[in-house]
């Protein structure tokens, strides 16, 4: 039924578990993909939607580094845009609208092509750990089922219980059950577990909706994508979404049920995610707005399903209802679903390693929600990360991880390990100290090679990427030596508002003005010569105007992170005693002895460790 004993067990088939298997899968491990339930690989628990602000970036990473997230995306898509265009590049955060339905299958098609890796549907119950090492998994059914490592990724699953108004059930998400066992084994074994909690929004028939009454929200009219493949293509056609408002009068109804609300009646005590709060919980905090926006989203297609995006509610079903029925466009409204809310069991990730393996366990990574986030991106980044480190545990090969100026991956993982999290935690472009470095547009510059190195992208990945860097440098070349008559470049200047130039220049020198863009040097003759000549592409084309716009900025962070890596090589020794360390203060010595950290500038991050007690420990260090 099984082999004898896998490399790499990896258990729930959600965001984090598909990617953690086919990298694991990928890297030559022989995998098992241990899920509750087949038909819903990479099911999109909330929103049809992948990447968005900081999320984007992250995505472009995981495409980057050969995982799967980024392509399916790019064939499940039915709207692109790309977020925060008007600001600096460093902000620029691709998005996609996603048919729900084509983003699951594409998952699931994307993995049986998948050598290596096997599939087997059923609950796993508990671990089978020998003197804090990982054996196995053991499942409900009693079956018994050996591996070298364990990855676990069960999402909102473990201990689910789902809220509606003062209803409430056992439930993973709706419509399906939630898992036991697990987390009783694990805190048995000596692993802290904490409670979380989110919610989602109703989804309604469209064809019930008045979208006259709404304004419509089309994408891009130059649409692009996440893979740097050439495996996928910028979509031809879109659909669009929609946008209405809650009003006063949807807020008084609401607020009508408040009594039978599990948020305020005391029945959830656990913390959801500040940053995707319910419409109970808008109304109750921003009591003076008198109406909210929401986004009317198509779930895909072929589908008149709906997903009202910022109205995510756990209130009694007909509260939702009557409320919903008030806002513009939505006289008619019928119900698919309710919106629900659901806790859940998580364990706090500062008893990870950077590898995302546990301290307590060798041989055992957590990856995704069960460690404390939210988000499809954030739970496949860390899924590719924990695959990839088990493969290569396995292999005996050096770990893999990412600093916080190489990826916001890095960034998400040494926030989870060294600060831990209390409430859900998603990405955003200000945790990134070094964000012009981390854009959409340079993620396969900074890992496709490190991927290459340890067997994860593919020699085509490795190969495109190396093009677009010596096409890119080449471009960039240009601009600093390609001269240019005022009579050519005045006028150009002149439509832009941009002062004129009185003598013969380089052409770097005006493009780097920051009101003149890529399309106004390509009224230059030379300029259009030299794309055609070299059949740049898009993704140069972008590059290129970064490159020169902003050569400024990202050189001084480059200086800056430079400063911080220095820290980053002075080591500590893993069981080094902090205890002995009589000049640090009482609270660092206590925090650092739990969190073990690896490195001096790890140490710096943990909170409640002052600069003066960073100096104790660079002292000790010998620096
Ligand atoms: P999941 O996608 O939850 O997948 C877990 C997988 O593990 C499932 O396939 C499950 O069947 C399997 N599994 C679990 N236990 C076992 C077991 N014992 N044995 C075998 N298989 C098992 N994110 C946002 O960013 N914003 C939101 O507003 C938001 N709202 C949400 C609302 C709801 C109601 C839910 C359920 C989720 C919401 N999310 C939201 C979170 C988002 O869905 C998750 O962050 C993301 O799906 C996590 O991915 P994951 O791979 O960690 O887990």
């Amino acid at each position: 039924m099984f082999k004898d004993r896998y490399d790499v067990i990896v258990v729930g088939a959600g965001h984090a578990g598909s990617e953690a298997a086919a990298a694991a899968a990928n890297m030559g491990s022989s995998t098992l993909l241990v899920t509750m339930n087949l038909q819903n690989i990479a099911q999109m628990s909330c929103n049809p939607a992948m990447g968005g602000i900081a999320k984007g970036q992250i995505l472009r990473e995981i495409d980057a580094l050969g995982g799967y997230s980024g392509i399916v995306s790019d064939t499940s898509a039915i709207q692109f845009k790309m977020l925060n265009k008007s600001k600096g590049p460093a902000m620029w955060s691709p998005r996609v609208q996603s048919d729900r339905m084509l983003f699951s299958q594409h998952w699931r098609e994307r993995l049986e092509q998948t050598e290596n890796l096997d599939f087997y549907q059923e609950m796993v119950s508990g671990l089978i750990v020998e003197n804090h090492v990982i054996r196995g998994v053991k499942t409900s059914l009693g079956l018994k089922i050996k591996a070298k490592t364990v990855i676990l990724t069960n999402g909102t699953f473990l201990n689910g219980l789902i809220h509606i108004g003062d209803k409430n059930f056992g439930g993973g998400r709706a419509g399906e059950r939630a898992s036991f066992g697990i987390t009783k084994e694990l805190e048995d074994l000596g692993f802290e577990a904490g409670r979380m909690k989110t919610g989602t929004p109703p989804r309604v028939d469209g064809r019930s909706l008045d979208f006259s009454k709404m304004e419509e929200q089309p994408g891009d009219e130059k649409p692009w994508k996440f893979s740097y493949s050439k495996e996928t293509q910028p979509l031809t056609k879109q659909r669009s979404c929609w946008m209405s408002y809650t009003s006063p009068e949807v807020h008084e109804l609401l607020k009508e049920g408040f009594d039978r609300s599990p948020m305020f009646n005391g029945a959830i005590q656990s913390t959801g995610p500040r940053y995707c709060p319910s419409i109970e919980d808008k109304i109750h905090r921003f009591a003076d707005k008198d109406r909210h926006q929401m986004f009317v989203e198509p779930e895909g297609w072929n589908t008149v399903e709906y997903y009202v995006n910022g109205f995510s509610t756990s209130l009694p079903e007909d509260v939702q209802y009557k409320a919903l029925k008030q806002c513009a466009g939505f006289e008619n409204v019928k119900f698919f679903r309710p919106g629900y809310a659901i806790e859940y069991d998580y364990f706090p990730p500062t008893q990870l390693r950077h590898t995302l393996e546990t301290k307590l366990v060798d041989g055992l990574y957590f990856a995704g929600q069960i460690n404390g986030t939210t988000g499809y991106e954030e739970a496949a980044s860390q899924g590719l990360m924990a695959g990839i480190n088990a493969a290569l545990k396995v292999q005996e090969k050096e770990e893999f991880t990412l600093s916080r100026s190489e990826a916001y991956i890095g960034v998400l993982i040494d926030d989870l390990i060294t600060k831990g999290t209390e409430e859900p935690y998603r990405m955003f472009t200000s945790r990134a100290e070094y964000r012009t470095l981390l854009r959409q547009d340079n993620a396969d510059f900074r890992l496709t090679a490190k991927a290459f190195d340890i067997g994860l992208a593919t020699k085509e990945r490795m190969q495109l990427m190396e093009d677009k860097k010596e096409k890119s440098e080449a471009f960039v070349e240009f601009f600093k030596n390609q001269s240019v008559t005022t009579e050519e470049i005045n006028p150009i200047l002149e439509a832009k508002d941009s002062s004129k130039v009185d003598q013969q220049g380089k052409l770097f020198k005006v493009f780097a003005r920051p009101n003149i863009t890529m399309e106004d040097m390509r009224k230059l003759e030379s300029v259009e010569n030299f794309i055609q000549t070299h059949e740049l592409d898009n993704e140069v084309l972008e590059q290129v105007e970064v490159q020169v716009k902003y050569a400024g900025y990202i050189e001084k962070e480059k200086l800056n992170a430079d400063k911080l890596n220095r820290l980053e090589n002075v080591k500590i020794p893993e069981h080094f005693d902090y205890t002995a360390l009589k000049s640090m203060s009482f609270e660092a010595r206590e925090k650092l002895t739990k969190i073990k950290p690896r490195t001096v500038s790890q140490a710096s991050r943990v909170s409640g460790v002052n600069p003066s007690d960073v100096s104790v420990l660079l002292v000790h260090m010998g620096r």
